[in-house]
């Protein structure tokens, strides 16, 4: 090189280097513009930059190719240099020349690596910068997390356009269940691939973000948010590529849609209105999904309230066993009782529909149950003490017992513990809405089976109880819900006169004793007794009652006239 040149590069690499140093990112253009003059200077045809970020990364190809100066025709490379990081990213770079070029003077070597160091040294470092910042975007396992929704919540705003959007909360449901069953790594699959579909769903503006655990955000334009709430109500999952394996997954759901005269103040107030919603969600079982209203605050509210005074409620026994008659239409006799709970509170009842389901989202409402189950034993031993007319009473368990690998074992220790003969006791059962469920429902039922408690199918023909469920486990009794019996039952043509005949003959036929609970009227006592179904609770004989009055109605006899 003549000093001419030798001049000319030393202005160059200066220009180079304060373009690549500018505060921020690099000045591009000036970078591109200095380095197309260097090459030609340098007599070089083409450089390439790649950046990985580690190198099990760059094995893969999975990284980012630079090309500054291109040039399409055969070339061969006159030099090439790797750099690995402390933090382990992988940066490279290699410059070609034509064939045709005369080979390089060490001098030119030394110039092309002073520029490629300099220019490896500045863009390792910018997208280190980068990774580092992404890092903070995205969870352990790679979800973006809830910066990122934040970021994507102000970015809409600031773009003016936040009001086409929805935003929601949720949760999968019984993923604590799914995970049982297939197993915590296919578990991880499950998540990914409902993720995804929903991902897929709502396109390149839209973002599913984890909270951590399987709680989720997401934003979305407005016209997505039937086909969402679609893969929110259930989807089939695949987890196993070879079998084709699939789970059904559901998620509970909070939905906020940005309205127009929505007053954004920060991305957090966002999430005030998602949070009540979705909690909303889980506390329902059959809705799971919720769009936020001002009165959910107050329901949550609510909820939250009951759930700080259960403790101190079943310490002071402020529940109370009551039970309802199940009598026999032929001849008005009280064959079997239904153990109901109610709560006094400060002089008040509160009906086990305010606050079951609110139990029921934790695992507090097992201790409500076996508490019951606890008192039942006891006044059935006063009975007997007391030489009454023992009949046999049935304890509702939640579903959430299922999750008590234990279950069985702690319904009998309470059993035993009271030296209850078995024959007394009925445990109510409904029905399930996971196999894995299914599969624990099977187990409990045939271990009570073996100790001679009965068992029964609370609420058949409710929600989603399927033949299955009666098929494939060995219960005691059906009992059929109100909701099958005829009001008119003058029509004996309708849907439901029709179906309730033919469920009381399948229970019968498959050795199930049989129940209508419900049962108001004189004239639905004569439907179950025309229909072969000979026992019934409800109102026409008489509401859940205090234990005093019922334990005196046992050996009575109801009028049926
Ligand atoms: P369930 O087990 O299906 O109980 C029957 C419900 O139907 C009772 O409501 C009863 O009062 C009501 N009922 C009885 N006869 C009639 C009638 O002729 N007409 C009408 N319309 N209703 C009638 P209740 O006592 O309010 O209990 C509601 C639900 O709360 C129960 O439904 C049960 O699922 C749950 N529950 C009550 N006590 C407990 C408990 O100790 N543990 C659990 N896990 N759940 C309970
Ligand atoms: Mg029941
Ligand atoms: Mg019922």
């Amino acid at each position: 090189m003549d000093e001419k040149k030798r001049l000319q590069f030393l202005l160059l690499y200066e220009r180079l280097t304060s373009a690549l140093n500018q505060p921020g990112d690099a000045d591009r253009a000036e970078v591109v513009a200095v380095l197309s003059e260097l090459c030609e200077l340098l007599r070089v045809c083409k450089g390439v930059t790649e950046f990985y970020k580690s190198p099990s990364d760059e094995k893969m190809g999975r990284g980012e190719v630079l090309c500054d100066v291109d040039y399409d025709g055969p070339c061969k490379i006159i030099w090439q240099k790797r750099v690995v990081t402390k933090s382990m990213a992988v940066v490279k770079g290699t410059i070609y020349s034509t064939l045709d070029e005369p080979e390089h003077t060490k001098e030119e070597i030394d110039c092309i690596d002073k520029v490629e160091r300099a220019l490896l040294c500045i863009i390792a470092m910018n997208r280190l910068i980068n990774a580092i910042e992404e890092l903070g975007f995205n969870d352990e396992v790679g979800y973006p997390n809830l910066k990122s929704f934040y970021r994507r919540i102000e970015r809409f705003y600031s773009d003016g356009i936040l009001s086409k959007y929805t935003t929601i909360m949720f949760n999968l449901r019984h993923f604590g269940l799914i995970n049982e069953d297939v197993g915590r790594e296919a578990g991880d699959v499950v998540m990914r691939n409902y993720v995804r579909m929903i991902e897929a769903m709502i396109g390149g503006d839209g973002l599913v973000c984890r909270m951590g655990g399987d709680n989720f955000v997401a934003i979305f334009r407005d016209e997505f948010l039937e086909s969402v709430l679609e893969i929110m109500r259930g989807i089939p999952v695949a987890y196993d590529k070879e079998s084709q394996r699939r789970v059904l997954v559901s998620s509970s759901t909070g939905v906020f849609p940005i309205p127009d005269n929505y007053v954004y103040t920060d991305s957090g107030s966002v999430m005030d209105k998602l949070i009540p919603a979705s909690k909303a969600a889980r506390l329902l079982e059959n809705d799971f999904i919720i769009f936020y209203d001002e009165k959910i605050t107050k329901s949550f509210d609510r909820a939250k309230r009951i759930q700080m005074q259960f403790p101190s409620a079943l310490r002071n026994r402020e529940f109370k066993v009551f039970y309802q008659p199940k009598v026999d239409v032929n001849t008005g006799r009280i064959v079997g009782g239904e153990a109901l709970c109610r709560w006094f509170r400060n002089g008040k009842i509160i009906p086990p529909m305010d606050f079951i389901p609110i139990l029921e989202t934790t695992t507090e409402i097992c201790k409500l149950d076996f508490y019951v189950l606890d008192m039942v034993c006891r006044d059935i031993m006063r009975w007997l003490a007391e030489g009454r007319e023992v009949v046999r009473i049935s304890v509702n368990l939640s579903r959430k017992h299922l999750l008590d690998v234990d279950l069985f074992d702690h319904i009998l220790e309470v059993i035993d513990r009271n030296k209850t003969p078995h024959k007394y006791i009925e445990i109510e059962l409904t029905e399930t809405t996971t196999d894995v469920e299914f599969r624990d429902l099977k187990r409990v039922v045939n271990g009570l089976q073996n100790e001679g408690i009965s068992t029964s199918v609370d609420d058949f023909g409710m929600g989603y109880s399927s033949l299955n469920l009666i098929r494939e486990i060995p219960w005691n009794v059906l009992k059929i819900d109100k909701c099958f019996l005829p009001v008119d039952v003058d029509n004996t043509e309708s849907v439901t006169s029709m179906m309730f005949k033919h469920v009381v003959s399948m229970a019968k036929d498959i050795g199930l004793e049989c129940i209508t609970e419900g049962v108001e009227t004189k004239e639905q006592v004569e439907l179950l007794k025309s229909n072969d179904c000979f026992i019934a609770q409800g109102f026409f004989f008489d509401k859940p009652l205090p234990v005093e009055e019922f334990e005196k109605k046992l050996g009575t006899v109801y009028e049926i006239e």
